[in-house]
């Protein structure tokens, strides 16, 4: 595909009608586990599908074309895609994380420096005072994400990738609230960019994968190294399920954050609601770095009830269209309670330091039609108020 200079062709047909047995217009989905040497001493292409496979090849050529990486990784998890970057690390090494950082990430991080496998401090990134002081204890690794969840605070990437350098650090950024549909890491400076592609990448909330995309073929190598030798790759089925789900991605989300954005002004409104998180909004603080390093909004957006844990439970009871599910990204909106679902492994004392109070929720825009949202939230608003 030479001529190909927008992302949303790359996305919509990468890979059609590449079939050189039939003809096919999508691209097959090979489960083979293994397939048969060309003769005695002579692999094919392919030989062992925990190494390669076709089908999540073009998966991971396609991530890698969005993201304008030098090559990608497709793994079984987001969870399997963070810790994937983390075998670059030798025991010593320093990461600096997020203070408000996914609680997956949260929990894997702090079980392996328990373990001594390397050295962790969580900063509050948007504070460049300490920020400038956690890289002066050195690092190796500097994970950012942004917005990040569930407060959606935005971490400028640009500043992050002056601080990585000046430690000599990997710049990774979790890319999974917005896709690369809506930003672009590597070309603001991030070396690595983590998805977890059961979000916005498939869409419809039946895979669970992950990926991660290198900016230079040292680092794809390394990586596509420590993905065998452990076994975390993905399944051919998901990755062909995720390359389905990516060839709608850019309406999809184009017209999640739409929605989205109607959310957050209505949200912002109404009397039982203390704050909205939402980077469109213009009172936002990060609204500027999100207009400046984004293509957009996104659909993701948390806001606080007035009355905690009480007009949660009474709130979320009420809700007819959204689902109270964890996961985020699919076509359907959802809720959910960060403290007692997506957040619990973090624990209170660090939720308290990070922000999140027992009365926030957080909330996946879909596909459905704004007015049904909007309808569902005045009511389920009006029964708490
Ligand atoms: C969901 C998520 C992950 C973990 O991905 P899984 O596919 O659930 O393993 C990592 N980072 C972020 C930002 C996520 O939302």
């Amino acid at each position: 595909m030479a001529m190909i200079k927008d992302n949303r062709t790359i996305a919509a047909a990468n890979g059609i009608a590449s079939d050189s047995a039939f003809g096919a217009v999508t691209p097959p989905l090979y489960l083979s586990s293994n397939f048969a040497f060309r003769e005695f001493g002579q692999a094919q292409e392919y030989e062992y599908s925990r190494t390669s496979n076709p089908t999540r090849d073009l998966l991971a050529d396609t991530l890698s074309k969005l993201e304008g990486g030098a090559g990608a990784v497709i793994t079984s998890s987001g969870m399997a895609a963070v810790n994937l970057v983390l075998c670059l690390l030798r025991p010593g090494d320093k990461v600096i994380a997020p203070h408000d950082c996914y609680g997956g990430t949260y929990r894997l991080l702090s079980a392996l420096a328990n373990k001594r496998h390397f050295e962790i401090s969580y900063v509050d990134q948007q504070d460049d005072t300490a920020m400038a002081a956690a890289v002066e204890q050195g690092a190796s690794l500097i994970l950012v994400e942004t917005p990040s969840n569930p407060l959606m605070r935005v971490v400028d990437i640009g500043k992050m990738s002056q601080h990585a350098k000046s430690a000599g650090a990997r710049l990774v950024v979790d890319n999974t609230f917005l896709s690369p549909a809506l930003q672009q890491p590597i070309a603001l400076g991030a070396d690595l960019v983590i998805h977890s592609t059961t979000k916005y990448l498939n869409g419809h909330s039946d895979v669970v994968g992950g990926a991660v995309i290198a900016a230079n073929t040292n680092d794809v190598a390394e990586l596509r190294g420590w993905a065998n030798m452990i076994g975390v790759t993905g399944a051919p089925f998901d990755s062909y399920l995720t390359l389905r789900g990516i060839r709608s991605l850019y309406p999809r989300i184009e017209r999640q954050q739409e929605t989205a954005m109607a959310v957050a002004a209505f949200l912002s409104q109404r009397p039982e609601i203390r704050v909205v998180h939402y980077p469109g909004l213009p009172s936002h603080p990060g609204h500027e770095i999100a207009a400046r390093q984004q293509n957009g909004f996104g659909a993701m957006l948390s806001f606080e009830l007035n009355g905690g844990l009480e007009a949660v439970g009474r709130f979320v009871a009420a809700l007819k269209v959204f689902t109270l599910a964890e996961s985020l990204g699919g076509v359907e909106s959802l809720v959910a309670h960060p403290a007692t679902m997506t957040h619990v492994g973090m624990g209170e004392e660090a939720r308290r330091a990070a922000g999140i109070s027992d009365g926030l929720l957080r909330a996946s825009i879909g596909l459905e039609a704004r007015t049904d949202l909007l309808a569902d939230l005045s009511s389920a608003l009006t029964s708490i108020g």
